[in-house]
C-alpha cells in the first residue's frame, strides 16, 4: 500500500513539471508562424501575424479556397484556432466545437462536439448567444458554454475530459467570451452584467477542472484578491474593502463588473490582464458612489489571482460603459524611453496607452467624437465629465456620444510592431439614456434604463480608424455606412483585415488606409479575421461570417425595428441590417492562387 502511494507520488512529481511549462509550450507555439494557438494569436493580444506571402501587391488576387457552413444561424464573433494540421471552430449557442482537418481537400470534419445544454438559457443572454473561441494548451481544447461551464476535451479525438459549472444560468450567468491558458491553469470570465450578476474571472486546473482560485469584480478585499502586493495607482483607488465602500449597502452584491472580454498576459511581468464591465444596475441614482471595481482593468499574478494593480477607467459609470475590451500588450517608444505600455479602447470612447507594470496612464484621449467627458485627467486618472450628460431617473439625458455600444465594443483591435499603429474596428453610435428604477429579481433582467441609439455625427455607423498609441491621435480611418463590429487582423505583409455588418472582408495598406481588396461573405461579419500556414505551405487567411451580437440582435433574434429602445437600444441604430444580409455561420478560407 505504501509503496503504491511513492508509486504515485512519483508519477504525480514526474508530470508536474510539464504542467508548469506549458505555457512556455504554448508562447513557443505562439512564435510559429504558422498557427494560431489562442484567441487574439498571441499572450500580448496583438492579431499581429508575422506572415507575409500575402502582400500589399498580390492581396488583390485573394480568392475562397474553401467554405465551412457551422450550421448554427446566430451570432459569430472569434476565430478559430489553428494547432498544427487541425483547425478548430466554434459556434454560438449550442457551441457546436468542429475539428477540421487541414490535410485533406476540403477540410473535412475530424471531429465534432456539442455539450448538452438546457435551452432554457437562450433568454438569459442579454446580447445574443455569441461565443468568442476556443483556447488550446496541454493537448486539450478549452470552451466555455452559454450556461456557464468550462469544458475540456482532447484535441486529438473531442473527448470529453472534465467539465465544471461556473456559475447558474438560472441566476443570470452565462459565458460567452474566450478562455485563455496560462501555465497551468485556464482563465474563464463570466456574463450577465444586465442581471444583477457580481462578476468574477476564475482559474481552473487544466488537467482536473478544480478551481484554483476565484477573483470578484466587488466585495471585500478578500473576495478581490487585493493584498499587501496590490499597488493603487490613484488616490481613489487606494484604501480597505473598496469593492463594499464606494458602493451604497449591500448593492454591490448584485454590482455586475462581469468579465466578458479578452485576456492578455506579459510572461515576463507573470500578469494576466483583463477588464471588468458595467455596474449593475444601468439606472446609476440606485447605487452612489465610484462602484469600484466595475469599469476596471485589473493586473493579476495567473498563480494566485492576487491583484497586482487596477485602474478604473468610468467611475460610477452612467452609460453603460463596459471596460471589458480587450488589453493589447507592446513595448512602445514614447519620447526617448521604451515603455511597456498596455492599450486599451473603451466603450467610454477613449484610448488609453498604460504603464502595464503599475496602472499609470500615460494617454488617454478620444478616438471618437466624446461629449460626456472633456477628457481624463492624467494626475487623478478620473474622466473630466460634462454634468449635462450624466443620466439619472429624473429624465431622458440626450445626445451622449458614444452610445452605451461604445466607439468599440467586443470587436478586438490589431496592434502592428512594424508600423507602430493600433488598427481600430469602430462604432459611430450615440444615445439618449433615461434611468428606470428596477427591483431585483434572481435570474431577471436588472437593467434599469430606457435607452435610444442612433448613428454619431457623419451618419457612418463605424470606421476603420489606425491609432498612434504613443500620441493618441488618428492616423487615417475608413468609414463604413454599418459598423466596423467584426475584430482586425495585421500581418508582416502590412495588410490590415477586417470585417463589416454587411458581410465584407476587406483587405487595406496598413500604412496608408488604401482598400486594396475586398469580398463579400454569406453573412454581416461580427468574427474576428485570422492567418495561418496550411500544410501545403500556403497563407491562408479565415473569418467567420454570420450576423448577431449586440449591434445585431434585432436580426439575430427576430425582433422588429418599430421600438428604437428594443435590443437595449440597438435597434434605433441598427433597426435595418436585415435589409443588408442576412443569418448564417459561414467559414470562409482565402489564399492566393497557385
Ligand atoms: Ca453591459
Amino acid at each position: 500500500m505504501v509503496k503504491r502511494l511513492w508509486v504515485i507520488l512519483l508519477v504525480v512529481w514526474m508530470l508536474l513539471p510539464g504542467l508548469v511549462y506549458a505555457s512556455e509550450e504554448l508562447i513557443k507555439m505562439s512564435q510559429d508562424e504558422k498557427q494560431w494557438v489562442m484567441p487574439a494569436r498571441d499572450y500580448a493580444n496583438t492579431r499581429f501575424s508575422p506572415l507575409k506571402q500575402i502582400t500589399t501587391e498580390n492581396v488583390k488576387n485573394l480568392r475562397a479556397a474553401w467554405t465551412f457552413s457551422t450550421g448554427v444561424l446566430r451570432g459569430h464573433e472569434g476565430a478559430p484556432l489553428v494547432i498544427g494540421d487541425t483547425m478548430y471552430v466554434h459556434t454560438a449557442f449550442p457551441n457546436h466545437v468542429y475539428a477540421l482537418d487541414l490535410t485533406k481537400e476540403g477540410a473535412p470534419i475530424k471531429w465534432k462536439y456539442t455539450p448538452t445544454q438546457d435551452p432554457a438559457v437562450i433568454p438569459v443572454a442579454c446580447c445574443d448567444v455569441v461565443n468568442r473561441g476556443l483556447a488550446y494548451g496541454h493537448g486539450m481544447i478549452f470552451l466555455n458554454t452559454l450556461d456557464a461551464t468550462t469544458v475540456a476535451l482532447d484535441a486529438k479525438t473531442g473527448k470529453e475530459i472534465w467539465r465544471v459549472q461556473q456559475g447558474d444560468f438560472k441566476k443570470g450567468m452565462t459565458i460567452t467570451g474566450a478562455p485563455l491558458v496560462i501555465k497551468n491553469v485556464v482563465i474563464s470570465g463570466i456574463s450577465g452584467g444586465e442581471f444583477g450578476v457580481r462578476g468574477f474571472v476564475t482559474a481552473n486546473d487544466v488537467a482536473t477542472g478544480r478551481q484554483v482560485w476565484r477573483a470578484y469584480s466587488a466585495g471585500p478585499d478578500s473576495d478581490v484578491l487585493i493584498g499587501p502586493d496590490f499597488v493603487a495607482p490613484y488616490p481613489d483607488h487606494q484604501g480597505k474593502d473598496l469593492g463594499v465602500t464606494t458602493w451604497q449597502g449591500d448593492e454591490w452584491k448584485r454590482g455586475g463588473g462581469t468579465t466578458w472580454g479578452w485576456y492578455s498576459y506579459d510572461p515576463e511581468l507573470d500578469l494576466l490582464y483583463y477588464s471588468t464591465g458595467n455596474p449593475g444596475t444601468w439606472n446609476p441614482d440606485q447605487r452612489p458612489g465610484d462602484n469600484k471595481w466595475s469599469m476596471t482593468i485589473f493586473a493579476r499574478n495567473p498563480d494566485t489571482g492576487m491583484a497586482k494593480w487596477a485602474y478604473q477607467m468610468t467611475p460610477h459609470d452612467a452609460w453603460d460603459y463596459d471596460g471589458v475590451n480587450e488589453n493589447i500588450l507592446a513595448d512602445l517608444k514614447i519620447g526617448d524611453k521604451t515603455v511597456k505600455a498596455l492599450m486599451h479602447f473603451d466603450r467610454n470612447g477613449f484610448g488609453y496607452t498604460i504603464d502595464r507594470t503599475n496602472g499609470k496612464l500615460i494617454v488617454a484621449k478620444p478616438y471618437g467624437p466624446v461629449n460626456w467627458a472633456k477628457g481624463i485627467d492624467l494626475n487623478t486618472g478620473r474622466p473630466i465629465e460634462d454634468p449635462a450628460k450624466r443620466t439619472s431617473s429624473k429624465g431622458n439625458t440626450k445626445d451622449i456620444c458614444p452610445a452605451a455600444i461604445g466607439f468599440k465594443d467586443q470587436q478586438p483591435a490589431a496592434y502592428s510592431p512594424q508600423t507602430g499603429l493600433v488598427y481600430v474596428p469602430t462604432n459611430n453610435i450615440c444615445m439618449d439614456y433615461e434611468g428606470v428604477e428596477v427591483k431585483y429579481s434572481e435570474g431577471q433582467p436588472y437593467v434599469g434604463a430606457i435607452v435610444r441609439m442612433y448613428p454619431g455625427p457623419g451618419g457612418h455607423r463605424g470606421a476603420l480608424i489606425a491609432w498612434d498609441p504613443t500620441k493618441g491621435e488618428k492616423v487615417w480611418e475608413i468609414k463604413e455606412n454599418l459598423a466596423a463590429y467584426g475584430g482586425a487582423l495585421v500581418t508582416a505583409g502590412d495588410v490590415v483585415f477586417y470585417g463589416t455588418m454587411e458581410g465584407w472582408l476587406k483587405a487595406v495598406n496598413a500604412k496608408t488606409g488604401e482598400v486594396l481588396w475586398k469580398f463579400k461573405t454569406p453573412s454581416g461579419i461580427i468574427g474576428n479575421p485570422m492567418t495561418y500556414v496550411g500544410p501545403d505551405g500556403k497563407q491562408y487567411v479565415a473569418v467567420l461570417s454570420g450576423v448577431g451580437g449586440w449591434a445585431g440582435i434585432g436580426i439575430a433574434a427576430g425582433i422588429g425595428a418599430e421600438d428604437p429602445t428594443a435590443g437595449l437600444g440597438a435597434l434605433g441604430a441598427f433597426g435595418d441590417v436585415d435589409k443588408a444580409t442576412t443569418l448564417g455561420g459561414v467559414l470562409t478560407v482565402f489564399s492566393l492562387p497557385d
